[in-house]
């Protein structure tokens, strides 16, 4: 036996993971069926701009402890998320505050924004959001919901929002303040260089082993390591033995464009039902990158079927039931550990992903 670890995919999970288990001097193999590391945070540099190859990526948390490990690995700028909201040619500002509302309703203070919205759904009597339709109904009321929330989410999640989770809606801040910060978080930003960039300086001194699919490796080569850490599908692991979990995939059509200046912002979602696209992501603002060409990606939301990326785990109950029956087999396993959004089945941002990692290192440790 060669290894401690085998560690099954490259992206933020398993680099933290990698660097973690190097400094305390054990010996990983890292694997990943892609031909680039970093999973879903990898970013390419084109024309000088880094393009974040599978989807937008904003580092924010308000884990002090994770800000600072991060930092060690790059220095961020200071990027605050922005997004505008395109609802056919009505532009509004994301998250829902009192720019959306003024705009929305011509109105000026929060108590008149509060007051519209209460006589929009006084007759629904939303006192325990059951689903993530009433969630926002009762945020936001019924213009907004409407507008900029019912045909995003039906487009994103290709489900109705009465069939959806209401947590999805409260990932984003509401707010009564004249304020566009995308997120409540402490710290933000996008790191320079780039988010590749970071998972190589994870990975340095550690052997990884590209267009490597675990099953066909383990087959070939049995046993190289003592423990496994697996961060692809939990249930895709088991063979689906149980069911099969959903995930959305996403497609992206990337465009470049000679001109400085595409569409002003580096978010803009398409929030009717008309337009096929969830949102365009112009990924030079991530940076106020000044190049003469912009590249832009363009984002279509599709249910997802063996074979294609997964993106997002639909966290609704009928999934979180059956997740929870292969998190139990996992439970019996001694030598293979699950982590990441698909290992654990969670819609983790890149905060939560390292937080999960060293508490896992951590748990590690003491039952060494
Ligand atoms: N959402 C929406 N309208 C928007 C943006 C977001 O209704 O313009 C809802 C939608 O249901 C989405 C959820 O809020 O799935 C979470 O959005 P977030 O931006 O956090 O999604 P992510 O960046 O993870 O794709």
């Amino acid at each position: 036996m060669k290894y401690d670890y085998l560690i099954a995919g490259s992206g933020l999970y398993g680099a933290v993971f990698a660097y973690e288990m190097k400094k305390r001097g054990k010996k990983c193999l890292v694997i990943d069926k892609r031909n680039h590391i970093g999973g879903n945070i990898y970013c390419e540099k084109i024309d000088d701009i880094n393009v974040h190859k599978y989807g937008a990526h904003i580092f924010h948390t308000s884990n002090k402890k994770v800000w600072e490990y991060i930092n060690q690995f790059a220095e961020f700028n200071n990027y605050i998320n922005s997004p505008i909201a395109r609802y056919k040619d009505e532009l509004y500002n994301l998250p829902f505050n009192m720019n959306t509302f003024s705009k929305m309703w011509g109105i000026v203070t929060p108590q008149e924004a509060k007051d519209i919205i209460q006589l929009q759904i006084a007759d629904l009597n939303i006192t325990e959001p059951k689903n993530l339709e009433e969630q926002a109904l009762s945020l936001v009321g019924r213009d907004v919901y409407e507008k900029l929330i019912k045909g995003y989410t039906e487009k994103q999640w290709g489900r109705d929002c009465k069939d959806l989770p209401a947590f999805i809606i409260k990932r984003l801040p509401l707010r009564f303040t004249y304020d566009n910060n995308y997120f409540n978080d402490r710290y933000q930003g996008i790191p320079i260089g780039g988010y590749t960039a970071i998972i190589e300086k994870m990975l340095e001194g550690t052997e990884v082993l590209l267009n490597t699919d675990y099953k066909e490796f383990t087959a070939k080569n049995g046993q190289v390591a003592d423990k496994v850490l697996y961060t692809g599908m939990i249930d895709e692991y088991y063979d689906y033995k149980l069911g099969v979990l959903e995930y959305r995939s996403v497609r992206f059509e990337q465009e470049r464009y000679e001109m400085e200046n595409y569409q002003g912002n580096a978010v803009v979602n398409y929030t009717d039902r008309e337009v096929p696209y969830t949102r365009i992501i112009e990924h030079k603002h991530f940076e106020y990158g000044k190049q003469p060409v912009t590249i832009i990606s363009k984002e279509y939301s599709s249910e997802w079927h063996k074979g294609d990326e997964p993106y997002y785990p639909v966290n609704n109950e009928k999934n979180n039931l059956l997740y929870e029956k292969y998190r139990q087999l996992a439970e019996s396993e001694n030598n293979v550990i699950f982590g990441g959004r698909l290992g654990n089945y969670k819609y983790y941002d890149m905060d939560k992903v390292i937080e999960a990692a060293l508490d896992k290192i951590e748990e590690l440790n003491k039952n060494e």
